[in-house]
């Protein structure tokens, strides 16, 4: 498995490091608690995560969370779990709500200071003080009141005395300021009626996200803060509110280019709305971009991470090909997983020739390639499952499968010959009888070349399952892009196949153990449900690209 490339931001790191302005590297992943983290939220997982081992520093886990309106524990709890699976520890897990307190302290410095004041502008005034890319904006009438008015009036906005949207604190920077982030802006808003999920309804005043972060960085140390390219534009707040309070040394902002993906979306507010309303089972439906649903859907974390290294990190905006992330689960799972036998719409075929009181335990590789993974036991008998895929009556020289007098190797066993269609009263076919040649299990029958091989389950032993296939869940490579989210979903992106066979070394596999099902793909049994007891499993990926030239 390769490892990241060599990149701008590791280039930086050794810089500091060998001008000595950092001795040891900190870095943190700051999620807001207001959904389940994406494979957007990974890259920046596996980007600050790698940064900390890869130069003996460390990473915290910060949850950014000034927003009571939209977060959550129960958020909380997911991103730990999230992040945990990614294979990640961190070296200490902080709130920004623990920093609320130590946050106001730093806003009555400023004021102290003259550089911040309280403001009664409404939201839509502001706005239009604000000026434009090319027009300066206009003094607040309340830019210059004195430090005494300005600590008597946040004191009292910190009580409780003014209602939401009535007045805010705001940085005293430049309202000519040709980055419209540095005219003077909003570092604090009343909010009442809140609770929150840790300071409950201590605080009727909350923070905003660009006063907040760099000062919960310099807390807690952290030597360089990586965001994505949105942020270019408020590293000059960033930085003015770092040097305005003293903080030294100071942690240094780097940009980097989200991850997008085609044919899905990575943003929580989308995919909240595909929960919420009902698009999808919940944040763990395995069609997700979510974590909890790549590790539901079978996808092994080490090839999450392998994708990220794939990826890399650059400042370009790009969209990665679906494609990327597939092959790194199939490279994964190639080597890893044991194969398997499964008939997804199952046909009964009756061996007449073999007695109807004999079984035959026949030994199976788990893995064509590693025979460290052993072997398992498969049962021949009397009567079978093949795919009604791989049964035609009549078909030219080009199916490989079984027809009508034709013959067919079944999977680790022997070869037979489809003797006859048995049919119901309606004409549906119930069963197909055949007969096995005992001379041919493990070699070539004599004088005759049999081309296809095909999975077989014994009936007698078979594991009823429901198998549920999954396909890209928006038919359109940028979805939302030209009509709304939802007409771009993808009616076909599961079906299921719900009479289903297994081998049945299969009864007893656990959740963890991913496996191939030979010609169907990669597969693994379902951690939330299951169908009338009997196991659910989801189909990670296919066995090969079926998408590429679509
Ligand atoms: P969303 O738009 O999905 O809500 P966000 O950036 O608001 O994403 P946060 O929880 O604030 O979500 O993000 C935590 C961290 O993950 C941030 O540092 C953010 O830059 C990073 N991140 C989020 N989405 C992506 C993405 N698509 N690619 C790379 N990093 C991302
Ligand atoms: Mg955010």
């Amino acid at each position: 498995m390769s490892e990241t490339q060599h990149h701008f931001i590791h280039q930086r790191i050794e810089h500091d490091l060998a001008s000595g302005k950092h001795q040891q590297i900190c870095t943190r992943f700051p999620p807001e608690p207001n959904g389940y983290l994406h494979l957007g939220h990974a890259k920046s997982i596996v980007l600050n995560f790698g940064i900390g081992q890869d130069y003996a520093g460390w990473t915290n886990l910060r949850f950014d969370d000034t927003n009571p309106a939209k977060e959550d524990a129960a958020y909380v709890a997911a991103i730990q779990q999230d992040v945990r699976w990614l294979g990640y520890t961190w070296h200490a897990q902080h709130f920004a709500s623990d920093y609320f307190e130590a946050l106001y302290d730093y806003a009555v410095q400023l004021i102290r200071r003259g550089q911040a004041y309280v403001c009664d502008l409404n939201a839509e005034q502001v706005r239009a003080h604000r000026g434009s890319l090319t027009e300066p904006g206009t003094d607040s009438p309340y830019r210059n009141r004195s430090i005494a008015e300005n600590l008597d009036l946040f004191a009292r906005m910190r009580a409780g005395e003014y209602p939401d949207g009535s007045r805010t604190l705001r940085a005293r920077i430049d309202m000519a300021a040709p980055n419209i982030n540095l005219r003077d802006p909003t570092l604090y808003r009343i909010r009442h009626g809140l609770v929150h999920h840790q300071t409950g309804e201590a605080w009727c005043i909350y923070p905003l996200y660009d006063y907040t972060h760099p000062i919960s960085d310099a807390l807690e140390g952290i030597t360089h803060s990586l965001c994505t390219l949105e942020f270019a534009d408020h590293r000059p707040l960033y930085d003015w509110i770092l040097d305005n309070l003293d903080f030294d040394p100071r942690p240094q902002q780097i940009e980097f280019a989200r991850l997008n993906l085609s044919y899905t979306v990575l943003s929580k507010r989308k995919l909240t709305r595909l929960v919420a309303e009902g698009h999808v089972s919940g944040w763990d439906d395995p069609r997700l971009p979510t974590l909890a649903g790549l590790r539901r859907r079978g996808y092994p974390a080490s090839a999450i991470r392998e994708f990220c290294h794939r990826i890399g990190v650059t400042r370009a905006d790009s969209l990665v090909e679906m494609a990327m992330l597939e092959s790194a689960a199939r490279d994964e799972l190639d080597q890893t997983a044991p194969r398997r036998m499964a008939v997804l719409n199952p046909l009964k075929v009756v061996i007449t020739n073999y007695p109807a009181d004999q079984t035959e335990a026949l030994t199976a590789p788990n893995h064509p390639k590693r025979d460290d993974l052993g072997a398992r036991t498969l049962t021949f008998s009397r009567e079978l499952y093949i795919d009604q895929a791989d049964f035609r009556a009549t078909a030219n020289k080009k199916y490989k499968r079984l027809v009508l007098g034709g013959e067919v190797r079944l999977r680790h066993a022997y070869v037979i010959r489809a003797e006859k269609i048995i049919r119901d009263e309606t004409d549906q076919i119930v069963a197909l009888h055949a007969t096995y040649d005992p001379d041919t299990l493990g070699k070539n029958p004599e004088g005759r070349k049999v081309r296809g091989v095909i999975q077989w389950v014994a009936a007698a032993t078979a594991v009823p399952a429901e198998v549920r296939l999954y396909d890209r869940l928006f038919q359109v490579a940028e979805p939302g892009k030209t009509a709304d989210l939802i007409n771009d979903l993808n009616p076909g992106s599961l079906q299921i196949r719900p009479d289903a066979m297994l081998e049945a070394s299969l009864a007893q596999a656990d959740t963890a153990t991913p496996c191939q099902f030979e010609r169907e793909g990669y597969f693994c049994r379902d951690i939330t449900d299951t169908a009338d007891g009997r196991p659910i499993y989801n189909r990670t990926v296919s066995l090969r690209d079926t998408w590429q030239n679509i």
